[in-house]
């Protein structure tokens, strides 16, 4: 069975003093001891949230990295100073990072392969945008995503992989997918993984939804068969974050 996995996703959210605050509200709440949760605060607060969460099943995930070892690459961090931090999850490929800072399906799955073969494990973003829905192609948008990542990693390499299917036009926007809606995407990602890659692969890969996911629409879609968690944005910020980690119970 395939571990619930959550993973909130601040973005360029909050101070020291707020982060402070979330990470102590999860160190004091009774949290689910079967799911798997990741959060991402902004990167310099990672060594912060590192230092102080105490929840045995909470770690601690960057929100980008770069795919080389160190060098000349101004504003960028690299895959071994995460682990230099005790950070050994990061997202990547976010739809925020590839439409506005132009990453392209490629660049994100060079990037994946750098950081499981350094040993950060990858929260891989897909989705499609609304016109992109509009025009019935969301399917084919997916699978060009997940054909761009599969010609990189292999094998093992799965094994580091949570993919988060996010659709663009549901995130920050209060639109949640509907059930259904996310369980065809997420049925035809792990069908997409069967023919492509192998049934153990398509067994095995956690698939979260996000976009606008809360503490009041997350039991239902959790209940899918193909939903696997979330990656959660803005009430990952808020005291119901802790709802959505027990969405389960
Ligand atoms: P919201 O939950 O704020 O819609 O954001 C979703 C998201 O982009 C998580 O990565």
């Amino acid at each position: 069975a395939r571990k619930f996995f959550v993973g909130g996703n601040f973005k360029m959210n909050g101070t020291k003093e707020s982060i402070k605050s979330i990470v102590k509200n999860l160190n004091e709440s009774q949290l689910d001891s079967n799911v798997e949760v990741v959060i991402a605060p902004p990167s310099l607060y990672l060594q912060l949230a590192a230092d102080s969460i105490k929840q045995p099943n909470v770690a601690v995930s960057a929100q980008n990295v770069y795919d080389k070892p160190n060098g000349a690459f101004t504003g960028e961090i690299s895959v071994s100073q995460l682990k230099d931090s005790n950070i050994h999850w990061t997202i990547l490929g976010h739809s925020e990072r590839r439409t506005l800072l132009g990453e392209t399906d490629e660049v994100v799955a060079s990037k994946t392969k750098f950081a499981i073969d350094g040993g950060v494990s990858v929260v891989w973003c897909c989705g499609e945008s609304l016109e992109e829905r509009e025009s019935g192609n969301t399917v084919a948008v997916v699978e060009k995503q997940l054909a761009a990542l599969a010609a990189k990693v292999s094998g093992a390499d799965w094994e580091k992989i949570v993919i988060a299917y996010e659709p663009i036009w549901a995130i920050g926007t209060g639109k949640v997918a509907t059930v259904q809606q996310a369980q065809d995407v997420h049925a035809a990602i792990r069908g997409w993984l069967k023919a492509n890659v192998s049934d153990k692969v398509a067994e095995e890969t956690r698939i979260l939804y996000g976009g606008s996911v809360n503490g009041k629409n997350c039991k239902e879609l959790a209940k899918e068969q193909d939903i696997d968690g979330f990656l959660v944005g803005g009430a990952s910020l808020k005291p119901e974050f802790v709802d959505i980690i027990n969405s389960k119970l």
